[in-house]
């Protein structure tokens, strides 16, 4: 009997430069992501170099009925990148590099393996921008990214991955090669098939480049950290911030008390620049502006107003590219929460809900896991684009109760009108919850268009529904 091994050996033969790891070759970083979810057990990694041998790996595997799981930089938060037992993990690594940048069109073309770091430094290198960042982007690959509508910190302006590309090629389940590499800003020539691709998390097709759009490098960046005593004032901030840095505002990142103290206290190397007091809330402000000369004093008189209004009790003003990283490494902090000297193991949650609400949640949701589960939680979000993201955890549990804290906090969610991944995506972790946010019918369309693009369900299967 043919074996997944011999047909990946006889493949091997036609596809020299792609590299297949197995038994003992396997690194454990390829068996499974940031989700605190057990190692996997894959057959093989492959790496391969290039789309044609990406093409050559997935005709095989569907003819087989192999599973195929993509992975991009292992950063994914709920499972989508942790392989299937006996699957194929199809690691995008070796696929990496900028390709060309066009300063007229404002666009980057990408191999899908490309760090996003990697990125945001070619575009500033030709005096451009690449909007979406993240804590991950050290490490997360710019394929990954799009195959989950990654968010971030600069979505309020900029909008979300999906509002970042133009085009990208794409390898069906079957091998098919769609090379959608579309330039330009306006195309309304039929569907806009590569939407499909976009946030679905490596289930209807793999993502090898990607065409991204570029915006001008901003001329100025003024930052400030602003204490705000209750959330009506940070609604208050929120509102007077959009009217008057209209479209330059870049940020509005909310810490609550609970966090605060984690990130400020518990996590080696970050500083509180502001103090607080219980039930206060830090906004994190960021204003890209086009030159310094006008848009310093306007983001300072803007400051001044919310200071002279009493919206803003405390604050403080990055004066420096220095003070303005250090603003971000209390946001950035919640990276090393997983470390056992701050919080260890814990369940984390991007769910998204009206903006008015978002602090009725947080006391709701912190409440009811302190009640039925002894469990803590702090809280922290882009409340701009009605993201609150939450980390919770039950001191000394081990394994954390995943199934118990889930339940908590989506059901109060299904209750908010709310949505259980703003940012993130499904992977295996939220799966037993969609049906929270999306309805019968919907799902139903979900499944029909899997069925059609990947009929023998072999492309990361189990992620998102089963
Ligand atoms: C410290 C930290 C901070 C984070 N902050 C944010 C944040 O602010 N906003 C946010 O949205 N996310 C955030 N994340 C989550 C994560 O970084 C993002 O989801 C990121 O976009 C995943 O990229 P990746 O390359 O690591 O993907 P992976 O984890 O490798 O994969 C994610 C999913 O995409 C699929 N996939 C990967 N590559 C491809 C491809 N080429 N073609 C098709 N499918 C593919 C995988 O199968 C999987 O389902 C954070 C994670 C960490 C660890």
């Amino acid at each position: 009997m043919t074996t997944v091994l011999d047909r990946l050996h006889e493949l091997q033969v036609q596809v020299p430069d792609m590299r297949f790891l197995t038994g003992p070759d396997i690194p454990e970083r390829n068996r499974t992501d940031w989700s605190f979810l057990p190692p996997s057990s894959p057959v093989a990694v492959a790496r391969p170099t290039s789309t044609d041998e990406v093409s050559k790996l997935l005709a095989a595997c569907h003819a087989d009925g192999v599973p195929v799981t993509p992975q991009g930089g292992l950063t994914g938060l709920c499972g989508g990148s942790r392989p299937i037992d006996g699957g194929v993990a199809l690691s995008l690594e070796r696929m990496s590099g900028v390709e060309r940048i066009d300063p007229d069109g404002m666009t980057m073309t990408v191999l899908a393996g490309t760090p996003l770091e990697t990125v945001q430094k070619a575009a500033d290198e030709a005096g451009l921008f690449f909007s979406l960042d993240l804590g991950a982007r050290g490490s997360c690959a710019i394929g990954g990214n799009l195959s989950t509508n990654a968010g971030g910190n600069r979505v309020i302006r900029y909008g979300m991955a999906r509002d970042l590309v133009l085009g990208v090629e794409v390898v069906l389940a079957d091998g098919t090669v769609l090379p959608m590499l579309n330039t330009m800003l306006k195309n309304n020539a039929g569907y806009d098939l590569k939407q499909l691709f976009l946030g679905s998390e490596g289930t209807l097709g793999v993502i090898t480049r990607a065409v991204l759009r570029l915006h001008p490098r901003p001329g100025c960046v003024s930052a400030a950290l602003c204490v705000v005593d209750g959330y009506d004032k940070v609604l208050d901030l929120l509102r007077t911030a959009r009217r008057r840095l209209g479209p330059m505002l870049s940020a509005f990142e909310v810490m609550w008390d609970d966090y605060w103290y984690q990130a400020t206290q518990r996590v080696s190397g970050v500083r509180a620049p502001v103090e607080i007091g219980g039930g206060s809330h830090v906004v994190l402000v960021e204003m890209q502006g086009l030159g310094a000369e006008v848009d310093t004093p306007r983001f300072e008189a803007w400051l001044e107003e919310v200071f002279a209004s009493a919206t803003v009790t405390d604050g403080a003003v990055a004066q420096s590219l220095g003070d303005i990283a250090a603003f971000w490494a209390t946001r950035d902090a919640a990276a090393e929460f997983a470390n056992p000297a701050v919080i260890g193991p814990h369940i984390s949650f991007d769910v998204g809900l009206p903006v008015k609400r978002m602090d009725d949640f947080a006391r709701e949701s912190k409440a009811a896991l302190e009640r039925e589960l002894g469990c803590q939680s702090v809280h922290y979000g882009h409340v701009g684009d009605g993201n609150l993201h939450i980390v919770a955890w039950v001191p000394g549990a081990a394994p954390q109760p995943l199934p118990e804290v889930s339940r908590i906090v989506y059901d109060i969610v299904r209750a908010y009108e709310g949505t259980v991944s703003a940012e993130h995506g499904i992977g295996t972790l939220k799966k037993p919850y969609l049906g929270h946010t999306r309805g019968p019918d919907e799902m139903a369309l979900m499944r029909r268009i899997k069925n059609c693009l990947d009929p023998e369900n072999n492309l990361n299967p189990g992620k998102v529904f089963d």
